[in-house]
């Protein structure tokens, strides 16, 4: 739909009508701050934010939108960041902006450890709400802003560090605002009942699963969600090794899959390059001299290495127990076995705990929501960053190859190299985040340029990304095979016909 054919007026005089001039505005100033976000693309103004205090004013505003023709797009807390903050996929569309007056959480279930909440929920808010009841659960949380919320990082495929670190797959039920605004429950919530007391429990219920359709698309506005919590576990402890060189990280990946196929270590590993972690602790210490035309240099990253007491990797995971006594065989075993490479250098639980990048691992095993890495902002000045996020397979050579090709993009286009991968059994998420001065438009091209370099690499290599920067939807969308594309029209115009949902957002129309 073109925002030159939607009738912006006649749909805001509706909104008001219906939501009060507490659920709109159009502030010039509101409207810069939604249009924020920090990629290379540049900012996005929409022309109105408005605020549904339930999912009848979803309703409202998604039918309303229908008859005006006017573009939506919906945001839960907005901090997205890196990834399109809160700023919409095109200008000029209107930001739904759920998390600010729909952030209650509606229920938790200590028994059968769920709760359920709606969009503005943040990890923070979930935490301290956990805490308030005792501390006996303890839920999945992200190493990045706490202000995130469950629904909307469980909608772009988020995901966390503990054994329910899968957020849309340890989510269970949801009420979505469709495109043509009628209400859909997923799951059990299907059940054409008013007491249901299945949907936050079952997940696979009758018919066809549909809750992956409202992740990474445009097909729905999520109003409510169930997310399955653990019990908080008496004692965590947490183990590091740190790794001399590069191409350890061959060998890191051949040690971590076993102890994850088998399941013996609980948590997913951690294993962050050493710009990751001193990334947080400062600027480049290197960025002034060369006016950012040029990558760290290694001597450089030695000396950060060194000041910060990590590796060229670091790897980190976590045991659960009873107390950390019980804990100890467990430890040793892993010690063990990482210092047989003759290459780790181990670093204890409380050793890590004076280390502040360990430390927000500690934190990410304990559901614990933490600011730290948030400082890889601030490596480079002018507050650019951007993330490319493929993975790999848990094969050391593999992974070891993807390292060599994305470290000399990196390098090619004088940027700094700074991922973490982490490790589960067969699969690693590799976060590569791209810091930039985006007040310079040379370094603002060249952070382009590298995300779209990278992305054709890894693609020859025959891997697609897992979730990307809006930047990019369209360009990732047009990687994919026809019949996928195809798909993802056709069940957009099933579901939204008029197209008012986000419309472009992961490269569907
Ligand atoms: C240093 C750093 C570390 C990070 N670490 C992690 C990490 O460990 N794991 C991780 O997953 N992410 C991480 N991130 C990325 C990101 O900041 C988080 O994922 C954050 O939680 C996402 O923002 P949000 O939860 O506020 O979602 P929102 O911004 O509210 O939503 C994300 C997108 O989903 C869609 N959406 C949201 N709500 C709805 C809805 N109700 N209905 C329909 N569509 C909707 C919208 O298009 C929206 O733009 C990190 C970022 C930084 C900067």
């Amino acid at each position: 739909m073109r925002i030159q054919e939607a009738r912006i007026e006649p749909f805001f005089a509706e909104i008001q009508a219906s939501l009060g001039s507490e659920g709109i505005n159009r502030d010039p100033e509101t409207l810069r701050r939604y249009g924020e976000n920090t990629m290379p693309g540049g900012d996005r103004s929409p022309v109105g934010v408005v605020y549904p205090a339930s999912t009848q004013d979803a309703q409202t505003i998604v039918r309303a939108a229908n008859r005006h023709g006017v573009p939506l797009y919906p945001v839960s807390t907005g901090n997205n960041i890196g990834l399109g903050s809160r700023s919409a996929v095109h200008p000029g569309q209107v930001i739904v902006d759920l998390g600010y007056r729909m952030n209650r959480i509606l229920e938790v279930d200590e028994r059968l450890a769920f709760a359920v909440v709606e969009p503005g929920v943040s990890y923070q808010a979930m935490y301290d709400e956990l805490v308030r009841r005792g501390n006996k659960l303890m839920l999945d949380v992200t190493s990045g802003p706490p202000q995130g919320g469950m629904i909307g990082n469980a909608l772009d495929k988020g995901a966390g560090y503990t054994p329910y670190f899968d957020h849309f797959g340890f989510a269970c039920g949801m009420e979505v605002v469709l495109g043509n605004g009628e209400v859909l429950r997923t799951g059990d919530g299907a059940l054409d009942a008013g007491n249901l007391i299945n949907w936050h429990t079952s997940k696979y219920s009758f018919g066809p699963i549909l809750d992956g359709l409202f992740t990474q698309s445009n097909y729905g506005i999520v109003t409510r969600m169930g997310i399955w919590l653990l019990p908080r576990p008496p004692a965590i402890r947490s183990f590091h090794f740190a790794f001399p060189d590069d191409d350890d990280l061959e060998q890191i990946i051949e040690l971590c899959r076993p102890l994850k196929l088998s399941n013996f270590v609980p948590t997913l590993f951690r294993v962050c390059n050493d710009l990751y972690l001193c990334g947080s602790e400062g600027e480049n210490p290197e960025y002034r001299a060369s006016g950012g035309k040029r990558s760290i240099s290694d001597e450089g990253r030695r000396a950060l290495r060194e000041s910060h007491g990590v590796g060229a990797w670091t790897v980190s995971g976590a045991f659960y127990g009873p107390s950390a006594e019980a804990l100890e065989p467990q430890i040793k075993r892993v010690r063990d076995l990482f210092c047989q490479s003759g290459k780790a250098r181990y670093i204890a639980h409380e050793e890590a705990e004076g280390i502040g990048p360990l430390q927000v691992a500690i934190n990410t095993f304990s559901g614990i929501p933490s600011v730290g890495e948030l400082g890889l902002l601030k490596w480079r000045p002018g507050g650019g960053n951007t993330w490319f996020l493929p993975g790999t397979p848990m094969d050391g050579k593999i992974a070891n190859e993807f390292q060599r090709v994305c470290r000399k993009v990196y390098e090619d286009h004088g940027l700094d190299y700074t991922v973490m991968n982490v490790c589960g059994p067969r699969f690693a998420r590799g976060l590569h985040v791209i810091t930039f001065n985006r007040e310079d438009e040379d370094e603002r091209r060249r952070a382009d340029d590298c995300y779209r370099r990278m992305s054709e690499e890894v693609a020859r290599l025959g891997v697609f990304v897992g979730r990307a920067p809006l930047d990019y939807h369209e360009f990732h969308m047009g990687q994919a095979m026809a019949s996928f594309r195809e798909a993802c029209s056709g069940i957009k115009q099933a579901l939204d016909p008029n197209g008012v949902i986000a419309p472009g957002r992961y490269g569907i129309g």
